[in-house]
């Protein structure tokens, strides 16, 4: 499990929208970051840089919850 960092309870991450995990933090060789699912690469996963919370939240949001965060 090396180059993963468990995502701190503090920050407030909605769970995968296909799956239903909670994401993780993946360090890359450049030292850059992305909050991805655990599960499945092919599920959302966000660009390389900052830990992105926002932009994973944005793409995991159903319609449905839109206006409720
Ligand atoms: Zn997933």
């Amino acid at each position: 499990m090396r180059g993963f960092l468990n995502m701190p309870q503090s920050l407030n991450c909605k769970v995968c929208k296909h799956c239903g995990a909670a994401p993780i933090i993946f360090l890359t060789d450049q030292a850059l970051y992305v909050v991805k699912c655990p599960n499945d690469d092919g599920h959302y996963q966000t660009a390389p840089g900052v830990i992105d919370v926002e932009d994973w939240n944005f793409h995991n949001t159903d319609v449905m919850e839109t206006g409720r965060i």
